[in-house]
């Protein structure tokens, strides 16, 4: 995968290969409301990780046996671009991206408020503009504040994140050669305000005592996404009250 053969090391003299700290994220940029024809969307930029996400709804079910009589129906598709990959991603859903959409699913389902939209479909559109790794954790940060851009009641926003392990070092926010390359990578995903875990997946080898650490940095990374999740909101209405209060005047 990708267009670089595996490095000889992923840590050198003390450092990741691109220069972060074992504990640092890579830089984070998140904007709510960018596509226009969406009720509610985001673009998150990640390092060189860049997805946007876009929620149309609630709307109606037809024909109606598809409805469900005591809430909504959470629909996400994730999809990389075919030029987000070194190699032109294949067009379509395939397996893994069938996979994501229902793990990404299941992360943002605790934090909506289905229940409030009986008989209706969310739908939560994920485009892979740029995959370097991380992206269904990048998803779910954007996704959730696409919901939130909607006007979606929700508990709380998701926050998500991976962190894993390479040259033995236990390390934050892989990017695309820590992930193909190193010994193990745990995307999770969280509440903020509780804690509550939505996301937990472990792809590799970490023993229990590590596998906690990485629990811990994660999430005490997710709060600082968090903040950045909630400024992109802060943002996008404060936006939206100026042109309105430019309007009236
Ligand atoms: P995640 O993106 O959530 O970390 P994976 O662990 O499956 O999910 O993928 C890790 C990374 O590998 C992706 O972010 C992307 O950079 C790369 N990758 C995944 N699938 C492909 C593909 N079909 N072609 C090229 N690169 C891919």
């Amino acid at each position: 995968m990708g267009g670089i053969g595996a490095p000889e090391k992923l840590i050198v003299k003390g450092k990741r290969l691109d220069g972060r700290a074992f504990d640092e994220l890579r830089p984070i940029q998140i904007k709510a409301g960018v596509v226009k024809n969406a009720d509610g969307s985001a673009i998150i930029v990640q390092g060189e990780t860049k997805i946007i996400a876009a929620v149309y709804g609630p709307r109606e079910v037809f024909p109606k046996h598809f409805q469900e009589a005591d809430r909504a129906h959470l629909n996400c598709v994730y999809d990389m671009a075919a030029f987000s990959t070194p190699e032109r991603a294949r067009p379509g859903p395939s397996r893994r991206s069938v996979e994501i959409s229902k793990v990404i699913r299941d992360a943002l389902a605790p934090a909506v408020f289905l229940e409030k939209y009986p008989k209706t479909a969310i739908d939560v559109y994920i485009e892979v503009t740029n995959a370097n790794a991380g992206t269904r954790v990048a998803a779910i940060c954007a996704a959730s504040v696409a919901l939130a851009d909607a006007g979606i009641e929700m508990r709380d926003l998701v926050t998500a994140v991976a962190s894993g392990k390479a040259d033995g070092q236990l390390l934050l926010d892989l990017f695309e050669l820590e992930d193909n390359y190193g010994e193990a990578d745990m995307p999770l995903a969280i509440m903020p305000q509780t804690g509550e875990i939505t996301l937990l997946q472990m792809d590799g080898e970490v023993s229990q005592d590590e596998a906690a650490k990485l629990i811990e940095m994660s999430m005490q990374a997710c709060q600082k996404i968090y903040e950045l999740q909630k400024k992109a909101l802060r943002e996008k209405y404060l936006a939206e009250g100026a042109a309105t209060g430019e309007a009236s005047e």
